[in-house]
Order: C-alpha cells, then structure tokens, then sequence
C-alpha cells in the first residue's frame, strides 16, 4: 500500500507568505528608546520581498549564500531572518557579545557573503573586519551609524532602507525548496569550548515552530504578544520570532534595551502576554519590580500569563517570588543550540494541588512527543528513568543536530564525545528523568563537582543559595582538593542592602543540604561572570580561583 497524502514541503517561505497574508494585521513592535515603533505582518512580508530583490539583484545572493545578521531584536531583523530562508539561502545570526576572535572565527568558518548590522553594533563588526576573510563581500546597515568606521572595508557597503526602497513589494519565494535544505545556521556560544555550527533546515525550524505554538508549551495564538527577551542570535530566539508568523501573535522586540528598567517599562505600556529570557534577566527585572526605578506606582504587569526561563537552571526561588509577589507564573524549559532549542518544557500535569505543582514546576520539564531521550551512565549503560537515578542525558528528534557543520565543502562532523553511534545527540547534561517523563538537571558534565567518588550538583547548591532572601547571585564550581580530589567553591553576589555574612550563609546552606556537600571555600564577588548569553561562566570562576583571585 501507498499513502495516499501530498508530500509538501515544510519550508520557512510557506511561514512568511502564512504571516504576512493570513495574519496581516498582527504586528511587531520594536522599542526603539524613544517608544514603541509599529510595523504590520503585512509591512514586514511586503518589505521582506522588496529585501529578497535586494539581495538577489544588488548583493549577489542566490542558493545556499550565507547571509549573516548582527542585530537587536528588531523588526529589521524579523525581515532579514524571514527573508533570507525563504529565498533559499542561509541565515547566519551572529552573536553581538561573542569576543572578537570568535565572532570573526565564526563569520569566516560560515563564510558569510553578507553581513546585515544594527548601527548600533557597528564598532564592533569594524573592530573585526582585519580578521575578516575576503569571502565577505557586503555589509548593510540598519538604522543610524557611522558609515565612517567602515572605511577600511573592501567589498560593499549599503544603506538598509535605501537598498530595499521603491523594489517590488512580492517576490517569487522559492517555491521548490527542498524541506531537508539548509535555512539558518547557528554557532553555540561557546560556553564549555569553541563555537560549533548547528545547522538548522526547514523543515526542523518549521516543526519546533509548531510545537512552540502548541499548547503543550507556548501555545501562541493571535490575542498574544510575545516579548523575545532571549535574542535572536541565541537559538533562534527559541522559535519565537517564527512561531509568532505561523500563529499571528504579535512581536514587541526589545532591541538594545535589555535592561531591567526598560523592559518593566516596554512591559508596562505594550502589555506582552509570553515572555521569554535566560534567568538572569529575570532576576535583575525581579529587582526592579520590587523597587521601580524613579517611580511611586509598581509597574502593570498583569499582561504577563507565561514567562518562560531557560538556557540555565532557574531557582525555584525566583520562580516563587515572581508567583507571589507579581503574580507572574513562570514556567522552566530545557534546551540547546543543538536542539532548536525546545528540549523540555515544564507545564505540570494537570489536576495536581499547589504542593505538588511546584514538585514539577522546580524540575526541567517534560519531553515533547517529537523528543526521544534517554539516559546513560558511565559505562554506556542505560539508566532507568525512575526519578533518581542519574546518568548523561542523550536526545533524538527531528529537530535535534546529528552533526556539526564542518565548514564550507566539508563533510558535517560527528565527534564521538557529541554523537552516538546509534546518532543521538550527547548533552553532556547530567540529569534525572521521572517515570512520567519530567527532566532534573543536576549539572553539565564538567560542572558536577567529583568528591571523594560522589557527585556534588553544583546547581543544587546554587539554587538553595539564591533561596537566601539577601543572596543575588550564587555560582558554585568545583577547586581542586588535594583529600576529595575536588570540593565546591561558592561565590556569593548579596544585594545591596544584605546583613548576612559569610558564616551566616553557610549554616543557612547546612541547614538545606546534607553536611558533606557543605562547601568549605567561599567568597563574595561583586559579579558573577557571564557568558555571552548572560549564563554564569564557570570557565572564568576556575580560571580566576586558580590564579588566586578568588582567596
Ligand atoms: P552553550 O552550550 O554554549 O551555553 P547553549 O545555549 O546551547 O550554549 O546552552 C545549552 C546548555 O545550557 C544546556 O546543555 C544546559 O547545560 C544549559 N541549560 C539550558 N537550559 C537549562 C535549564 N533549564 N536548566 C539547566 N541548564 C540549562
């Protein structure tokens, strides 16, 4: 027997036309430091055409040319993301906080034919340009600049507005792109090694956006307005900025202003309904809804119905002060570049009284249909999934990486400590998993603290730091120790006005954790380090304890 269906291809264009024709009337709107700045559905997929002129006429692009974007999250960069896929070529989306040599590292392995940039970032992509291989060929800017900073640069440079102005405002989008085509590449930030290449197609972005807009997560539908925190160069802006074309929520897109008093205030006044943000984000906004800045009435938060932390473990705590002081529910979601990201997603089972709820709620959340995982231990057995047992966390799923992009005209890479044999994707994530399919992370791999042959969970410590009222920020690492082979290390940011001093703190954590797992090292920091998508960076916490730094 055959299966009698049409076999269509899943592809990004077919999102963009959905967007800009069945839901014309929803918007993005950017805020821009001067206030909100409204663009339709419609307006995007029409400039969107006049863009996809440009660059096929102007700039060359054809099939499979990578075009990079160096941008906020903007309406600017909603049209060259929705663009570049559905003329079939590839978007590239930089990381604006990558160091230097990495970003140039990443623009020259992806061979980037064009660079989209914000004004805003553009001493940065000048700064890089002598790193920059001759593969690049234009650059074009989006909003005020200084053009002056790019004098040094070869190829082209173009005005964004007058590059696409007075073009036709539909394009023939590829109609016969092949769902399995490359779409989008991603590098990951690079927190534990070198940036890899994910790269994405369209048919995974097309599927994630599905789930994202399912009800078992975001479920989007157009009475929302989703407000992507998490930039776009990080995984996508988790599926977002796609989902919202496929399901007509609005966009208010935060650009540069991603500080905890502007996004009260953009909150405030364009009342979002779904936000979504690593949590130290959360937890500088968290602050500055308890003490607005420079106002005497609280902020209107009361559009919020969803806020979504991910991308590290979020404290319960945070969680429960969001809950109870703002009323703003908070769900955990798990994931990575390599999966899209949507890994996990911590909605509880329905029907469950307050006690158990929060039981879920703390943990990462549970697997989609679409995401098969399982966990291994050290010795490549299986690891049952009964809620206690933990083991590396290994996934497969059609919007999971089975490689790494080797470069251009190499073949993908799949290094062994990344991929199974059998092809499922290595986290190295070390976690739990319940009978009915609820993620607990412990820690990475490299972050689990080996003590005497046990495991210490670096992020348990953590998370019943931050419940300390006066704590801020705790980050936990291991240290060499010459007895355990390696104990924890805490490094403590208090708030401003925190009485509590370090002895204090450590009989509140013995009194939460069982004694052996107390750490012994402590130290107060003005500042956790973070990554270049805000996570705590433990390279630099180790690297700072073993010059001595952290005594
Ligand atoms: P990088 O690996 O460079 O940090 P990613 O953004 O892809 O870039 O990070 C993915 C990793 O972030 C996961 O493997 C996991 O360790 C961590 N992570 C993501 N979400 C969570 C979460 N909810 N809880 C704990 N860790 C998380």
């Amino acid at each position: 027997m055959f299966s009698t269906m049409q076999d269509v291809p899943l592809t990004v264009a077919r999102i963009l036309e959905h967007g800009a024709t069945i839901h014309a009337r929803s918007t993005v709107t950017t805020w821009d430091g001067t206030g909100p700045q409204v663009r339709t559905f419609a307006e995007v997929g029409a400039r969107a055409a006049q863009l996809a002129h440009a660059l096929r006429d102007e700039l060359d692009v054809s099939a499979e040319t990578v075009v990079a974007t160096l941008m906020w999250n903007n309406a600017d960069h909603l049209e060259a993301y929705l663009t570049v896929p559905s003329m079939g070529s590839v978007l590239h989306t930089l990381n604006l906080r990558l160091p230097p040599a990495q970003l140039a590292f990443i623009i020259n392995h992806a061979a980037d034919h064009a660079i989209i940039v914000s004004g805003s970032v553009l001493p940065l992509l000048a700064g890089v340009l002598p790193h920059l291989a001759p593969t690049l060929k234009h650059i074009v800017v989006s909003g005020p600049a200084d053009l002056s900073l790019l004098a040094g640069f070869g190829g082209t440079v173009h005005e964004y507005e007058e590059l696409i102005a007075g073009r036709p405002t539909e394009f023939p989008w590829r109609g016969e792109i092949d769902e399995r085509d490359p779409a989008m590449i991603c590098y990951t930030s690079g927190t534990t090694g070198d940036p890899k290449g994910v790269v994405y197609s369209h048919r995974s972005i097309y599927l994630h956006c599905m789930q994202v807009n399912s009800a078992a997560t975001f479920a989007l539908t157009p009475a929302d307005i989703a407000l992507p925190v998490v930039p776009m160069f990080h995984v996508g802006a988790w599926g977002i900025p796609h989902a919202a074309f496929m399901s007509g929520a609005s966009l208010l897109m935060p650009d540069r202003f991603l500080q905890p008093q502007p996004l009260a205030a953009m909150i405030d006044q364009v009342r979002p309904t779904v936000s979504a943000a690593v949590p130290t984000i959360w937890n500088g906004l968290l602050d500055e809804l308890d003490h607005p800045t420079g106002r005497q009435t609280p902020y209107d938060v009361s559009s919020l119905r969803q806020v979504v932390i991910g991308g590290s473990a979020c404290p319960p705590a945070l969680m429960r002060a969001f809950q109870e002081r703002h009323g703003i529910r908070v769900i955990h979601a798990w994931g990575m570049t390599e999966t899209s990201p949507l890994g996990t997603f911590g909605l509880p089972p329905a029907g469950l009284g307050a006690d158990d709820e929060w039981h879920y709620r703390a943990m990462q959340g549970v697997f989609p249909s679409s995401v098969q995982a399982r966990l291994t231990g050290p010795n490549g057995e299986r690891v049952p999934h009964d809620g206690h047992s933990a083991g590396e966390l290994e996934v497969r799923g059609p919007w999971i990486a089975g490689a790494y992009f080797g470069g251009v005209g190499n073949e993908p890479e799949r290094p062994e400590d990344k991929f199974t044999e059998d092809g499922w994707l290595r986290t190295g994530d070390v976690g739990t998993i319940t009978p009915d399919g609820f993620l607990t992370l412990t820690d990475r791999a490299k972050d689990v603290i080996k003590s005497g042959g046990e495991w210490i969970s670096s992020v348990e410590l953590e998370n019943e730091l931050m419940a300390h009222p006066e704590v801020a920020e705790a980050a936990v690492v291991a240290v060499p120790d010459e007895k355990w082979g390696e104990r924890p290390l805490a490094t403590v940011v208090l708030r401003p006005d925190a009485t509590v001093d370090l002895p204090g703190l450590r009989a509140f954590l013995a009194g939460r954790i069982a004694s052996w797992q107390l750490p012994e090292r402590w130290t107060l920091v003005e500042a956790v380090p973070k990554t270049s998508v805000g996570k705590f960076d433990k390279k630099v916490i180790r690297a700072q304890y073993a010059e001595g730094a952290l005594d």
